[in-house]
């Protein structure tokens, strides 16, 4: 244990996105004397995790490498931001918490979610008059509260209180594991460990979105085919989606667009006509499982946590105190070994 004290590792966290960044604050806050440098080619706004609107509702195909951990990281993620939800600081960090309605014109099921059934303080089927808030033909609903985190926020927050910690920062692009001279590497590369680690069990899951100007907007809304609507905290509003699976196309596509913009209009039609800031395109880096495992590289100790799909957002945190873990289970190996 004392040896463990004097010993500074030297760790690097691949990777500024929101997986990146929430690994490199958790492993800093359970080794406070460590020597910590976040590395990564593109930050804050150029990252697929601010393309995200960021809501804590996982889809089936999160998968860690069982059902017992995939939901472990679902619920120690919720009680993650539930802790930061509690604090004056949560503002700052871009999360609030959001009801949501999640309609369906053909299926009951679809509107249900076991994964957090269990975990949200509601989760309940709507009666009809809630069917009335949407447009016409919507037959099956549920409504549930959650949280959401915007990374436009959550990022600089977090990057922010990292850096006032002693962690460092630097800017560049890694093409391979062994130009790298650190203790650990985490790599939190999310498509970019496509190219990283050759893994072609990584495929993107195109998405493409609309911000638009709805600070009227206070509740999210899930439809039938991808539709969402998902309120934002400075009176900007997100309206998907798209999950093209392969999708390599990071151009704004008139006709997904067309086809977005006619669904939530459908789903909520006070929509129609409403004013779009910006239109953006990401490639959610689908895997399954999501990679949260240590290996040996060139002689480099990895821990891989990566793979998060179009859930990385609200599972960032879960997935990276499993990697924490590893890598302070590695790294006292490595010291006892020593000893
Ligand atoms: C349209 C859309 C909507 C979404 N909605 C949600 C949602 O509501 N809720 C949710 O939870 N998730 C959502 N997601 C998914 C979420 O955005 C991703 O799962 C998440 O952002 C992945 O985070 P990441 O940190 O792994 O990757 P990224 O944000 O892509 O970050 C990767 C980092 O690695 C760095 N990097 C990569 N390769 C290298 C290299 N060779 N050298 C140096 N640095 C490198 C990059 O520069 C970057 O800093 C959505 C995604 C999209 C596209």
């Amino acid at each position: 244990m004392f040896k463990m004290v004097k010993n500074t590792p030297k760790v690097a966290v691949l990777g500024a996105g929101v997986v990146g960044l929430t690994v490199a604050k958790i492993f800093q806050d359970r080794l406070r004397h460590a020597d910590i440098t976040v590395v990564a080619d593109k930050f804050k706004g150029d990252t697929v995790s601010c393309v995200a609107a960021g809501i804590f509702r996982p889809g089936l195909s999160f998968r860690g490498p069982t059902y017992e951990i995939t939901k472990r990281w679902i619920d120690n993620s919720w009680y993650y931001w539930q802790d930061i939800l509690k604090t004056s600081e949560a503002d700052k960090a871009g999360v609030v918490a959001l009801s949501t309605y999640i309609f369906s014109k053909e299926n009951y099921h679809t509107t249900r979610n076991r994964l957090i059934e269990d975990l949200v303080p509601i989760y309940r089927p709507v009666d009809e008059n809630e069917l009335q808030i949407a447009g016409k033909g919507w037959k099956y609903g549920s409504y549930f509260t959650t949280v959401k985190t915007t990374c436009d926020y959550y990022l600089p927050w977090l990057e922010n209180s990292f850096v006032k910690s002693g962690g460092k920062i630097v800017n560049r692009k890694i093409d391979s594991f062994s130009s790298l001279n650190f203790d650990l590497v985490f790599n939190c590369t999310g498509m970019g460990a496509k190219y990283l680690c050759n893994d072609y069990d990584l495929v993107p899951i195109r998405g493409q979105i609309f911000k638009v100007k709805a600070p009227w907007l206070k509740t999210a809304f899930y439809g039938d085919y991808d539709a969402y609507i998902i309120p934002g905290q400075d009176g900007i509003a997100t309206l998907g989606g798209v999950r093209q699976y392969d999708s390599y196309n990071m151009q704004v596509c008139r006709h997904d667009a067309a086809a977005i913009m006619e669904r939530c209009v459908d789903l909520l039609p006070a929509l129609k006509n409403v004013e779009v800031v910006a239109q953006k395109v990401g490639l959610r880096p689908h895997r399954v499982p999501v990679r949260v495992e240590a290996e040996v590289i060139d002689d480099l100790k990895v821990v891989h946590c990566y793979g998060h799909g179009g859930y990385g957002v609200m599972c960032a945190p879960g997935t990276a105190m499993h990697a924490v873990d590893i890598a302070l289970d590695v790294l006292r190996s490595n010291i006892r070994s020593k000893i």
